[in-house]
């Protein structure tokens, strides 16, 4: 098996050149394959050149309204843009957004949104494609990851769902039967929960189930406080089943100053997948593969946890062993990380992955 690095160059999305003020650093990715290209000869890179990509099919995870508002005008789709990076406070004054310094018009970076959204079903059919070899094959895409888009809109950076929309297409295009999510961005996979839940109540066009296949058994590792957890005005707004409350089927919290068992949790955690798996064969595995809980990550909001690069590596290679064991095949997604440090953490990884296979 030859590890495969998907880079879509053209549609990184870069804050600064629309005026937001958020450590989105769009070179992320092209340090992460640069990276690549001087360390790791043993992994293949595949470069996006194709723009004319289909419009991914939204509605299999998103609400009609919501979909329409992003298709129906340039004024409603910028407004969800805007909800997407919470740029405007209640008063209606701009947080963290200077249109002045736009270099860009922001219609450009939802077109590059729809893109990422349907470069992770593209990178995940990579993989898909070559199920039956050995070892599993594995695709890391230098995009992608945004667990916190909800059913009905954007929320927390994150615009369009593209974790559960490649569930939900591998289950429903290419037939599926059991999937593992397993997210560990520092921040609660809380979308991505509020999704699977409504697929198993029946509430969405794609029906999964506890127990039996179709299923999506998603894991989300994270700070046990902070955004969004202890966003109680949403949680008050909301009922059970919504995000950022909404359960994963295995949630981990992990206090701050407990990262020394960060890796045991995980690993446990990962059993616990098992378990629930039954004797079902996994098909295929969605790794969220936030850089945010590295010590050196940018983001206020990601501070109550601090991986070591050590540790960070440590994580993503029991990942990598125990899909492995367990021959699934499986899309890797670079998610949440923040300001110019958070390239390292998936370049480690890959290093370390280029070393072992
Ligand atoms: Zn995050």
């Amino acid at each position: 098996m030859t590890p495969i690095v998907y880079y879509d160059k053209p549609h990184q999305v870069n804050a600064a050149d629309y005026g937001i003020e958020i450590p989105i650093v769009g070179s992320r990715p092209d340090m992460i394959h640069d990276s690549v290209i001087q360390n790791c000869p043993k992994i293949e890179i595949v470069s996006e050149t194709r723009i004319d990509t289909p419009r991914p099919p939204l509605e299999l995870v998103h609400s009609a309204e919501f979909v329409h508002n992003l298709l129906d005008s340039k004024e409603t789709a910028i407004k969800e843009l805007m909800k997407c990076y919470e740029l405007i406070n209640d008063d209606g004054s701009f947080n963290r957004y200077n249109p002045a310094n736009a270099i860009a018009d922001p219609t450009e970076a939802l077109g590059k949104m729809f893109r990422q959204c349907e470069g992770t079903y593209i990178a995940a059919k990579m993989a898909w494609d070559k199920k039956n070899i050995s070892p599993a094959q594995m695709v890391y895409y230098l995009g992608g990851g945004q667990h916190h888009a909800r059913i009905d809109g954007p929320s927390g950076f994150c615009l369009l769902n593209d974790i559960a929309l490649t569930a939900m297409r591998l289950i429903k295009e290419d037939g599926a039967g059991l999937i593992w999510i397993i997210d560990v961005d520092v921040h609660k996979g809380d979308g991505t929960a509020e999704i699977v839940n409504a697929s198993v109540r029946g509430e969405l066009p794609v029906q999964t189930y506890i127990g039996k296949n179709p299923e999506i058994i998603n894991l989300s590792i994270h700070m046990a406080r902070g955004w969004p957890l202890d966003r109680e005005e949403l949680a008050k707004s909301n009922g059970q089943n919504c995000a950022p409350i909404a359960p994963s089927r295995i949630d981990i919290g992990i206090e701050s100053g407990d990262e020394a068992n960060y890796v045991p949790k995980l690993k446990a955690g990962m059993d616990t997948i098992l378990g629930y798996s039954g004797n079902r064969k996994p098909d295929f595995a969605i790794v969220v593969d936030g850089a945010d809980p590295y010590e050196k990550d940018g983001l206020p909001s990601s501070a109550l946890l601090k991986l070591s690069l050590e540790q960070c590596i440590e994580r993503d290679m029991a990942i990598y062993h125990f899909l492995q064991a367990h021959k699934v095949p499986s899309v890797w997604l670079t998610s949440g990380g923040y300001g110019n440090a958070a390239w390292e953490v998936a370049a480690a990884f890959l290093k370390k992955l280029n070393d072992e296979v």
